[in-house]
């Protein structure tokens, strides 16, 4: 395990525990989530890394890798996953990026890129994922390791994306760092990250399944991704909200809190969520970010 002695968004030293979470896809076991007293940031403390890490993705329920065509719970993310695809690549295509040329990064299966492939862009993609890139090879894309993420020539990237994946990723300063290499001048950055300000993430407290610990690493609000943008040479430019999230992640929450599915309480929840984040600054479960590469 890794014990955070500093903040890594602003290097401060000292924290307050703000939620005790439970890893929710195998043995239950607790897990702590650390508040940074100087910036705000959220981030699990202490954290397994290495090997230790790799272990809780091996569970089953981890439906990223897969094509999700399992029970109840993997249906609903493979038919929000379907539809949200069209609606991601319309955000990306809108951009105007400097260049035609997309990567994403902890591609899954390769969905995404597929679709963007087809609508003529020049893809590439990054998996860890042994199952979920030989998924992929099905779909006839070559996705690679992050290990050999270096190969990726300096500003050759007119958009990267990273789909509810930045919170899963140890070097956190190192991989912004890394982005703003390899895109263009004038490039984007797209980030879509469980939003902690939610309403559904105060109703369920620890029980919120977007902690998702030990998996997620770092745990996001706007505030923080304005810091990190600045820290690394980006400018935030837009926060979309991802309505389809507030349901799903109450789905997983009211049965992390009570042990069984209860489809119409997560129902209200998420629609409670949508309605309080769509009118004030709080904002929805997951939020997309758009940030710019400065000169
Ligand atoms: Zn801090």
């Amino acid at each position: 395990m890794k014990q955070h002695s500093e903040c890594p968004v602003c290097g401060g030293q000292s924290f307050t525990s703000a939620r005790k979470p439970y890893y929710f896809r195998g043995k239950r076991e607790e897990f702590n989530i650390d508040s940074c007293n100087k910036c705000g940031f959220w981030f699990t403390n202490p954290a397994p890394e290495g090997a230790e890490l790799a272990a809780y993705y091996e569970s089953d329920d981890y439906v990223s890798h897969t094509d999700g065509k399992g029970g109840l719970m993997d249906q609903v993310y493979g038919i929000v996953r379907k539809r949200a695809i069209k609606s991601k690549f319309n955000l990306v295509s809108n951009l105007n990026a400097p260049l035609k040329s997309l990567v994403d990064y902890g591609a899954g299966t390769g969905e995404f890129l597929k679709y963007a492939q087809g609508q003529n862009w020049e893809v590439k993609g990054f998996e860890p994922s042994n199952v979920a890139r030989e998924n992929a090879s099905k779909k006839g894309l070559d996705l690679r390791d992050p290990e050999n993420r270096e190969e990726l020539d300096k500003g050759s990237v007119g958009v990267f994306t990273l789909w509810h994946v930045l919170e899963h990723i140890p070097d956190l300063n190192e991989t912004l760092q890394y982005f703003h290499s390899r895109l263009a001048k004038g490039g984007y950055l797209v980030l879509a990250l469980p939003n902690h300000e939610s309403e559904d993430s105060e109703y369920y407290k620890s029980d919120w399944a977007a902690l998702d610990v030990p998996l997620h690493l770092w745990h996001f609000c706007k505030g923080d991704i304005q810091n990190l943008a600045e820290k690394h040479g980006f400018s935030l430019k837009q926060v979309y909200n991802m309505p389809f999230d507030s349901f799903y992640v109450s789905l997983l929450s009211e049965k992390n809190r009570y042990g069984k599915q209860r489809p119409v309480q997560a129902f209200w929840q998420g629609l409670r969520s949508n309605i309080k984040g769509g009118s004030s600054e709080r904002n929805m479960s997951s939020l997309i970010y758009v940030l710019e590469k400065k000169a």
